[in-house]
C-alpha cells in the first residue's frame, strides 16, 4: 500500500485497485497504519485515515485475506461487519469469524461454530447447505428456501417459514402425506393457534397431512362448528371414535342438538348425559334419567353439586338423594342446619334437624328385624328430633322479640316459653337465647296473671347477661311484679287429663309432667298447650298390626259400656259383669290404677278395649321399625286433635287447619297436604319420602 500527497491532495493506493484520494494540507512524511504524518509549514500532525475505500477494494473482488489484512490497519465497526457478512457469504468462515470477533457478533460466531461442526461430520456434501442458513440468518428468506430446496432440503424451508408464522409460504414446501413436515407445522401451529385469527389455514394443512384428530380438535378450538358439522357428516357411520370427537366439540361450542344428534346416532348415551350435564339441559337430562334408572347418579350428582354450589341446598339434597348419594345429602342439610341457625332462622333450623332425625332414622332400618339398635346412633336420633322440637318452637320466640307484631296468642307464647325453658334445661343449643325465653315468660306471665312464676322469671333475668337494651324493662319489670300477689292464677295451671291433677307450671328438677300419675303431657305443637291425650300401651302379645286392625274394628264401638260381658283371660272364657254404670269405658278406668308418688305405670290395652275404641278418638303414631308404635286416646273428644301422619306431631284441629290452608303444608315437617283432602289421613309413616 502506497501513501503519497501532492497539490494539496493525499493519495492512496492499495494493490492493483486505482488510487483514492482525499484533501491534505501539507506533505506525507510518514505514513504507519491507518496514521498519515504530516507536516504543514512548521507543524507536524497525525492524521487518521480510515482504510475502509480499500478494504472494499479487496472485498468485491472477494479477496477476504486482502481486505482482512487492510482491515486490520483500522476500520470502523460497520466496515468489520461488511467484511464479515462478506467473508461468510463468500464461505470463508476463518475470516468472517475473527471478523465477527472483532464486532462481537455472537449471534454470527455461533452460527460459524455450528457450521464448521456440520462441517467435520461424514453426511456434509456441500457448502451450499451452510449458505442457506446464512441467507436465513440475514433474513434473506427467499433465497435460502430455494437453497434449501435445491439442496434437497425442503423441511428446512418449511420449517422456516412455519417458525416465521408464514405458513401459507411454508404450505409450498410440504409434499403430499408428508407427516413428518406436518407434525413441524403443527408444533408451531400449538403456540401460534392461540392469537392467530385465522386458523382455517391451519385445519387445511393437518386434513392435507392426514391429521383428523388433530384437525378436528382445531376446529373446535377454533370455534369453527360448521367444520365440525361437514366433518361429522363426512364421517362414517362406523367410526365411532371420531364422530364421538365431533360430538365432544360440538357439545363444548354450546351446539347442543347437533351434537346430541351425533351422540344418538352412534348410540353413545354416557355421551349423551355428559352433554346434557355439561350445559346445564337438565330437563333434557331428567328424561333420559326417567328411561333409564341406571343414569340417576351421572345426572343428579352434579345436578345436586351445581345446586349446592348456587346456594339452593334443599334442592340440592332432593337431587343427592336421587342420585343414591344420600350421605351428601345429609351433609348438605347439616350445612343448611348450621346457616339457618347462624341466621337466626330458627323455623328452618327446626326444620332441618327434623330431616336430619328422619335421616338418620332411616340409617336405623337395618335393626328392623329386632336387634339391638346401638345407643349412640338411638341417641343421635333423639338428639335431632329434641333440637327440631326446640328451633321449631323457639322461632316463635325470636320472632316475638324481634318483630313488632306477632301472630301468636300470649297463651300460646307463655306455653311455648315454658315448653322451651323445660327442654332446655340440660344445655342450651347454639342460637337459642335463653334471656329471650325468659323475658317472653316473664310479660306473658305477667299478662295472664301467673305472677308468681313471672316474678321467678324476671329474678332468674336478672342474674343473666341481658342486652342493655332490655336492662332498663326488665328491671322495671321485676320492681312492678313485686306489687302482684305471690301465686299463679289457677285457669293457667295445666290440667292432666289422666288423673285431673293440675300441674305446676315450671317444674326443672324432674321431667315435666303431671306430678301426680307421672303420665307426660302432648302438646299441641303450634299453641303448646296440653291436649287431652292420653299415651297409652297395648297388652303385650298383641302386635301393632292387630292393634290398628282392632281400634279400626269399630263393630265394639259404644257397646261396652256395663253389662256381662264374654271376655277370654288367661286361656280361659269368663263371664265378667262390667259395672261401667256411669257410662265409663274399661278404658277411662284404668285411668286411676296409680298410686301417688310411685312410679308411672302406664295405661295398658287389652284387645277388648281396644276394639270398643272410636277410631276417631285414637292416634297412633306409626314409627317405622326398629322404633315403636305409640297410641294416644283423645279422653275429650270434643276439643279436635289432628295428627300429622309425617311428622306424629299432634294439633289443635283449628290450628292445624288454618295453617295448612295458610302455607299448604304441616308446619312443623313441611309436608305437602292438599286443602280439602283428608287432614288426618293416616298413610303408613315413611321416613325416606318424607322431603
Ligand atoms: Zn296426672
Ligand atoms: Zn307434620
Amino acid at each position: 500500500m502506497l501513501c503519497f500527497s501532492g497539490n494539496g491532495m493525499l493519495h492512496i493506493k492499495a494493490g492493483e485497485f486505482p488510487i483514492h484520494q482525499q484533501k491534505l494540507q501539507g506533505f506525507v512524511v510518514g505514513f504507519q497504519g491507518s496514521n498519515i504524518y504530516c507536516l504543514h509549514v512548521y507543524a507536524m500532525t497525525a492524521v487518521e485515515v480510515p482504510q475502509s475505500y480499500s478494504m472494499y477494494q479487496f472485498l468485491k473482488e472477494k479477496q477476504f485475506e486482502e481486505a482482512y489484512k487492510v482491515a486490520c490497519l483500522g476500520v470502523t465497526e460497520a466496515d468489520w461487519s461488511a467484511l464479515a457478512l462478506e467473508a461468510l457469504e463468500g464461505l470463508n468462515f476463518e475470516i468472517a469469524k475473527n471478523s465477527f470477533i472483532r464486532v462481537r457478533n455472537l449471534r454470527y460466531l455461533e452460527l460459524i461454530h455450528d457450521i464448521l461442526e456440520r462441517k467435520k461430520r461424514p453426511e456434509y456434501i456441500d457448502d451450499d447447505v451452510f449458505l442457506a442458513d446464512i441467507y436465513a440468518y440475514q433474513g434473506k428468506f427467499a433465497k435460502a428456501a430455494d437453497l434449501y430446496e435445491k439442496t434437497g432440503n425442503p423441511t428446512k424451508a418449511l420449517q422456516m417459514y412455519s417458525d416465521l408464522r408464514m405458513f401459507d409460504k411454508a404450505k409450498q414446501y410440504m409434499t403430499e402425506g408428508d407427516v413428518q413436515s406436518a407434525r413441524i407445522l403443527m408444533q408451531k401451529q400449538a403456540e401460534w393457534s392461540k392469537d392467530s385469527k385465522d386458523p382455517a389455514v391451519m385445519v387445511d394443512i393437518l386434513m392435507h397431512a392426514g391429521e383428523e384428530e388433530q384437525a378436528i380438535d382445531l376446529m373446535g378450538k377454533s370455534g369453527m362448528h360448521q367444520r365440525l358439522i361437514e366433518k361429522a357428516r363426512n364421517t362414517d357411520k362406523a367410526d365411532l371414535a371420531m364422530l364421538k370427537r365431533i360430538a365432544q366439540w360440538l357439545g363444548k361450542l354450546g351446539q347442543v342438538v347437533l351434537a346430541a344428534e351425533i351422540y344418538n346416532k352412534i348410540g353413545d348415551e354416557a355421551g349423551l348425559v355428559d352433554l346434557y350435564v355439561s350445559n346445564r339441559r337438565w330437563q333434557d337430562a331428567f328424561k333420559l334419567a326417567e328411561s333409564n334408572p341406571g343414569l340417576h347418579e351421572s345426572i343428579y350428582l352434579p345436578y345436586a353439586n351445581m345446586l349446592a354450589e348456587n346456594d339452593q341446598f334443599e334442592e340440592a339434597q332432593e337431587a343427592f338423594r336421587k342420585a343414591g348419594h344420600a350421605e351428601k345429602a345429609i351433609e348438605v342439610l347439616e350445612i343448611l342446619t348450621h346457616n339457618a341457625v347462624m341466621e337466626s332462622r330458627f323455623g328452618d333450623a327446626g326444620y332441618y334437624f327434623w330431616q336430619l332425625s328422619i335421616a338418620a332414622l332411616g340409617n336405623m332400618a337395618d335393626y328392623k328385624d329386632g336387634s339391638e339398635v346401638p345407643d349412640e346412633m338411638m341417641k343421635q336420633m333423639q338428639d335431632f328430633q329434641r333440637r327440631a322440637d326446640l328451633y321449631y318452637a323457639y322461632d316463635s320466640i325470636q320472632r316475638y322479640i324481634a318483630e313488632p307484631f306477632t301472630s301468636h296468642q300470649p297463651e300460646s307464647l307463655f306455653n311455648i316459653a315454658r315448653y322451651l325453658l323445660h327442654a332446655i334445661k340440660d344445655s342450651v343449643p347454639m342460637g337459642v337465647s335463653k334471656v329471650a325465653i325468659l323475658y317472653s315468660l316473664a310479660k306473658q306471665s305477667r299478662n295472664l296473671g301467673a305472677f308468681k312464676l313471672a316474678r321467678h322469671a324476671y329474678e332468674t333475668l336478672q342474674t343473666l347477661r341481658v342486652p342493655t337494651a332490655f336492662r332498663e324493662q326488665i328491671d322495671l319489670g321485676a320492681i312492678s311484679i313485686r306489687s302482684k300477689p305471690y301465686s299463679d292464677a289457677e285457669d293457667v295451671l295445666p290440667l292432666c287429663y289422666r288423673c285431673s291433677h293440675q300441674a305446676p307450671l315450671l317444674n326443672l328438677t324432674e321431667p315435666y309432667r303431671c306430678t301426680s300419675c307421672k303420665q307426660g303431657f302432648v302438646y299441641s305443637f303450634h299453641s303448646f298447650e296440653v291436649l287431652p291425650l292420653v299415651e297409652f300401651e297395648v297388652e303385650n302379645g298383641i302386635e301393632n298390626e292387630e292393634a290398628v286392625g282392632l281400634i279400626e274394628d269399630e263393630s265394639r264401638v259404644g257397646k261396652a259400656a256395663g253389662g256381662w260381658k264374654e271376655e277370654s283371660s288367661g286361656g280361659a272364657d269368663v263371664m265378667n259383669l262390667h259395672d261401667n254404670t256411669e257410662g265409663q269405658d274399661p278404658f277411662t278406668s284404668q285411668f286411676m290404677r296409680f298410686q301417688a308418688g310411685e312410679a308411672f305405670s302406664p295405661v295398658v290395652a287389652d284387645r277388648d278395649m281396644l276394639k270398643s275404641m272410636p277410631a276417631s278418638e285414637v292416634f297412633v303414631q306409626q314409627w317405622p321399625a326398629p322404633l315403636n308404635f305409640r297410641y294416644y286416646r283423645n279422653v275429650l273428644p270434643e276439643i279436635a286433635v289432628s295428627h300429622c301422619s309425617h311428622c306424629n306431631n299432634f294439633f289443635h284441629s283449628d290450628d292445624y287447619e288454618l295453617l295448612v290452608l295458610q302455607k299448604g303444608a304441616c308446619p312443623f315437617c313441611r309436608h305437602k297436604v292438599a286443602i280439602g283432602g283428608d287432614l288426618e289421613a293416616r298413610a303408613p309413616f315413611n321416613p325416606l319420602d318424607a322431603t
